[in-house]
């Protein structure tokens, strides 16, 4: 993409009301732009990072076999009057009514559709275990939106719904997506850290919390450093096995880790002095088993091996996708701007023309850009007129992980200068090396 065709609206100074170093640099950034209170639009390169992190989210989904569709945002209050959470839920559900008069709702969350769709169709064990997903909108009018897209009132989120015979299927079910979890959020280039979380009515020890440690983070949380140090799963885990679905949980779990809600003070003090972090934390994903919570009195009913009609037990499991931009951003920016991990960073490469107006420098320019892509990165060229300095500062700004600068010097020389932003560091080498390089990070 070059430059002068994209939209990348960057403003100068931080807004005054943006609190936190994500919300800030997403605005001058010119990745999102306010609406309304927690509200948003995603501007171009905001939109590229949210569907990068979808697509991340899609594909590890996919590996632990959890099948994607699509519900609608509005939803029939009828519906939430099966499960009697229409009166449960309270303020933070945006109710509306159609022309004729019609309860609707913009949906919260999905346990209902979907158990109504599964109900529709799904007769007999042998079709389950069944785990089926969305990524969508929701709609929470919380009562303090904030943090831009931390805490929005309109926001996207993955979730998953798994459907089981009984609650040693729904263990499983829930094993699979908390290794899932582990490889979606290292693949997304942070680490977060499963956290013990409230289990609602049911209790038990399935319910988890995951959280990335950041001082703006929003939940106190208490964790023994252990817990940092156990390898995910990786990408060629087998979802299949059992043994190795229930050791990637225990290898966690043996440790202490919880957010304050449920927080154990005694069993804290037992962690090594040295160990114990106490912290803050932004809630990415939660995890959750809830039995036969909504198909009991929905009535989503399966068939056994020995023909009686039993509900069927259930689990959801969340993920913020618009939250974790900003999560992400929290735990990779430095005091220029954004550091995106690469997985997800809107374009691969910025390229920087140091001086447009010069013949060589803008054939060298146009030579590695169309190079470049050949090589299979996406890069954003800029090739404005604009001072070194601002063209510099701006790349830093929004964060990509390389920057390939061309002068009117370099270019005669056949060079490029090749700068990581992670780390600052600048090599003067041919564009050739430059594409090794990239590549071989
Ligand atoms: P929180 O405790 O942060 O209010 P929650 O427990 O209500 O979240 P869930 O219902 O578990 O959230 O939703 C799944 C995920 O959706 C959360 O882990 C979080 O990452 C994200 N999420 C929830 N509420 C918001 C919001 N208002 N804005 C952005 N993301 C959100
Ligand atoms: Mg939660």
């Amino acid at each position: 993409m070059r430059l002068s065709n994209f939209f990348l609206p960057v403003v100068k100074d931080a807004p005054s009301h943006a609190e936190i170093a994500s919300h800030q640099l997403m605005l001058r950034s010119g990745m999102i732009r306010q609406s309304g209170a927690g509200i948003y639009s995603w501007l171009p390169l905001g939109f590229k990072v949210l569907k990068n992190i979808e697509r991340i989210v899609r594909e590890e989904m996919g590996r632990a076999g959890a099948i994607e569709m699509l519900m609608p945002t509005l939803q029939q209050a009828d519906l939430w009057r099966e499960s009697g959470r229409y009166d449960d839920y309270g303020e933070e559900m945006l109710r509306i009514t159609d022309r004729s008069g019609r309860d609707m709702l913009y949906g919260p969350t999905n346990e209902e559709l979907i158990t109504e769709i599964f109900r529709a169709y799904v007769k007999s064990y042998k079709q389950l275990p069944l785990n089926l997903y969305h990524q969508q909108w929701k709609f929470r009018d919380e009562i303090r939106p904030r943090f831009g897209v931390m805490r929005g009132r309109e926001f996207y989120m993955k979730d998953a719904y798994s459907f089981d015979l009984d609650e040693a299927g729904a263990r499983l079910s829930y094993q699979k997506m908390f290794a899932a979890y582990l490889n979606t959020f290292h693949r997304l280039g942070v680490t977060a850290i499963p956290m013990k979380a409230d289990p609602g009515p049911i209790g038990g020890d399935l319910s988890h919390e995951f959280l990335i440690l950041s001082e703006s983070g929003e939940s106190a949380i208490f964790c023994d450093k252990a817990i940092l140090d156990v390898p995910v799963p990786g990408l060629d885990f087998d979802f299949e096995d059992q043994d190795a679905l229930a050791r990637e949980m225990e290898k966690r779990t043996q440790y202490y880790a919880a957010t304050d809600e449920k927080h154990d003070a005694e069993a804290f003090a037992r962690v090594p002095k040295e160990r114990q972090i106490a912290a803050r934390g932004i809630e990415v994903g939660h995890i959750f088993y809830f039995g036969t919570k909504y198909s009991e009195p929905m009535k989503a009913t399966v068939q056994n091996k020995d023909g009686q009609l039993v509900d069927i037990h259930g689990g959801s499991y969340g993920i913020g996708v618009s939250r974790l931009a900003g999560a992400i951003i929290e735990a990779c920016h430095d005091e220029a701007g954004i550091v995106w991990p690469a997985s997800i960073a809107p374009f691969d490469v910025g390229l920087i023309s140091m001086r447009p107006k010069d013949e060589a420098t803008a054939t060298a320019c146009e030579a590695a850009y169309k190079e470049l892509q050949a090589a299979g990165f996406d890069p954003l060229y800029d090739e404005t007129d604009e001072r070194a300095g601002s063209k510099f500062a701006r790349m830093d700004l929004i964060g990509l992980p390389w920057q390939i600068i061309i002068g009117p010097k370099a270019a005669e020389k056949g060079r490029v200068e090749l700068k990581s932003r992670r780390d600052g560091a600048r090599i003067e080498c041919s564009l050739v090396e430059a594409i090794t390089r990239m590549k071989a990070a």
